[in-house]
């Protein structure tokens, strides 16, 4: 009893005197780590450079300091395109990317990222928060040693930059063209010869004529690059990126070596990132569109026959790979079903909204208001 009495006491003057103290340890403990963050981008991309350093800000203003990322440049340690490598062997703790540059290795990465004819940018962040799309492709890239976390999106992009315009299918012909992901596949069943190139090197290769056309992102990014400089016709839109996510992969050891807290922080850094890239996409693409028509650019469609076509290319193309590859299969059966009622569900509301306030603006700019 005595004993029991004395344990008692002891134990609440441990409980109070810890209860004190926690906050003052909490903070001393809290480990200092040094990550290295591989970027696919160069620094002149403010939208897409500028969403990795916001996330590596966001990660060190909300521990102190005490968890810094540093970020590298496309070239600077791996190549634009060699950011999965880096993040797989652990020569970087993690990078940011656009999955679909992977797609040789396995086409399924590219639905972290666009394939074409796929979601738009709110379908594409609903199928990975909402969807099973986040729980399906953390499965697969566990097999690439990498935990990735969605990070940013471009939005709906351009068709890119033709030096020659292209009127039917048949001017496919032999086109060489760089273009990202899965859409290369797609565009070679119709001719094209597609080269996957990274976003600094795109316009020394359509300046020097090594290739026939180029696709970037959009206004925003493409005026900054310098195309319209080299090839005047630019077409609308990139039916391959629909609205393409960026993500952040990590090294799954890095992960599960970071303290929960910290883990917590990067995944509500990289959430807060998808929404800066997105919206500084949209913020700034409609001035960078008007510059560029105001500099001799010419604006044009794909035409119905060519979307057509590559459609249906773009369906035979999954089927094949589906067929052949279970991991493809895995997450494109799954996909295809959430992709056909989003169409369904965005051609009631969405469009119809969207539909009607382009046309009332155009019939406004016609008919000025009577007085
Ligand atoms: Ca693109």
């Amino acid at each position: 009893m005595k004993r029991r009495s004395f344990l008692k006491k002891a134990g609440l003057g441990l409980a109070a005197a810890s209860a004190v103290a926690a906050p003052a340890i909490v903070r001393a403990q809290a480990p200092a780590v040094s990550w290295r963050m591989a970027l696919s981008w160069p620094k002149s991309l403010d939208a897409l450079y500028g969403g990795a350093e916001f996330i590596s800000k966001r990660v060190s203003d909300a521990t102190g300091g005490k968890f810094t990322i540093k970020v590298f440049a496309a070239g600077e340690i791996v190549g634009g395109l060699q950011v999965l490598d880096a993040v797989q062997n652990g020569t970087v703790e993690c990078g940011h990317t656009a999955n679909y540059y992977y797609f040789g290795k396995d086409p399924t990465f590219a639905f972290a990222a666009s394939i074409p004819f796929g979601l738009n940018a709110r379908q594409q962040n609903a199928w990975m928060r909402h969807g099973g799309g986040l729980e399906l492709m953390r499965e697969f890239f566990k097999d690439y040693n990498c935990y990735n976390i969605p990070a940013g999106n471009t939005g709906a992009q351009m068709g890119g930059w033709f030096r020659k315009e292209i009127k039917t299918v048949a001017d496919l012909k032999g086109l060489k063209m760089r273009i990202g992901g899965t859409a290369g596949l797609v565009l070679a069943t119709l001719g094209v010869v597609p080269q996957q190139i990274a976003g600094g090197d795109i316009y020394p290769a359509l300046e020097k004529g090594t290739i026939d056309a180029a696709e970037w992102v959009g206004p925003y990014d493409d005026e900054k690059l310098g195309f319209y400089k080299v090839a005047k016709n630019y077409y609308y839109p990139a039916w391959w990126e629909g609205g393409t996510e960026l993500d952040l992969l990590v090294n799954i050891k890095a992960w599960e070596a970071l303290p929960k807290d910290y883990q917590a922080i990067l995944e509500s850094a990289c959430a807060d990132a998808y929404d800066w890239v997105l919206t500084k996409y949209d913020a700034g693409n409609p001035a960078a569109l008007k510059r560029l028509v105001a500099n001799g650019v010419k604006l044009l469609p794909f035409s119905n026959d060519i979307m057509a076509a590559c459609y249906k290319a773009s369906q035979e193309v999954y089927d094949g790979i589906a067929a052949k590859n279970a991991k493809f299969n895995k997450v494109y059966e799954p996909w295809k079903k959430f992709r056909d009622e989003q169409v369904q569900w965005f051609s009631i509301a969405e469009n119809r909204y969207d539909n009607f306030m382009v046309s009332a603006q155009r019939s406004s700019q016609r008919a000025p208001a009577k007085k």
